[in-house]
């Protein structure tokens, strides 16, 4: 995908703020520290449009990126930061039910694991919440630089079988300190528009 511009419509921190021109949207979520901000800035070219975090888990908005005036990147809040009260959590909880279950023009969820880890319980819960909600077809594995080359499919099969992923779905490892995969990530979202 050629990105031709890229901007930030609004970082929504209540429905009523989010855009209304129903244009398609492809939302990510990942645990806090995943390299959500990173992965979206370096998909998205651009140095510092999402912010990275030097706090994690204190974001709760969402925020809702135009990308060549066609569609959103939606970036939805990080979760899986331990030092969060119960009422974050249930804040977090709340934010999010209402997103996945409002939006009609939502057309796919991509969870970010990293790619060192087995998914933590969160990300299962995570991807198993997005799942049945009809989602989860791509998944980005963070980090990708900090496996070896010769490890990388063995850390990637890991992720696949602890996510309980099946065969159709896509797992892709990206690294936004090297900037490598993000061809193939855009391949795979622009695959859903194609669909
Ligand atoms: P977020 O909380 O999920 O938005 O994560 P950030 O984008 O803020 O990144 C969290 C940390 O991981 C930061 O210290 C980043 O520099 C680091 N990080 C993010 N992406 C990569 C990557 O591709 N490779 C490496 N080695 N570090 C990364």
């Amino acid at each position: 995908m050629k990105i031709k511009t890229s901007d930030i419509v609004i970082s929504a921190v209540a429905p009523s703020q989010y855009p209304e021109d129903m244009l398609p949207e492809i939302a990510v979520v990942g645990r806090s520290n995943v390299g959500k901000s990173s992965t979206i800035n370096t998909m998205l070219g651009r140095k510092k449009l999402a912010r990275v975090s030097a706090t994690p888990g204190k974001t709760r908005t969402i925020n809702f990126f135009i990308i060549n005036k066609e569609f959103y990147l939606v970036d939805l809040p990080g979760y899986g930061y331990a030092k969060v009260s119960k009422t974050e959590k249930a804040s977090w909880g709340k934010i999010m039910e209402t997103y996945l279950t409002n939006r009609k023009n939502l057309q796919e969820v991509i969870l970010l694991v990293d790619i060192r880890h087995e998914p933590t319980n969160d990300d299962k819960m995570m991807y198993d919440w997005i799942k049945h909600f009809g989602f989860g077809s791509i998944v980005i594995a963070t980090k990708s630089d900090k496996v070896s080359r010769s490890q990388l499919q063995k850390h990637l099969k890991v992720i696949r079988q602890s996510l309980q992923m099946s065969k159709e779905d896509k797992i892709v490892p990206v690294s936004s300190l090297k900037k490598q995969g993000i061809e193939d990530a855009w391949h795979h979202i622009e695959e859903l528009f194609i669909e």
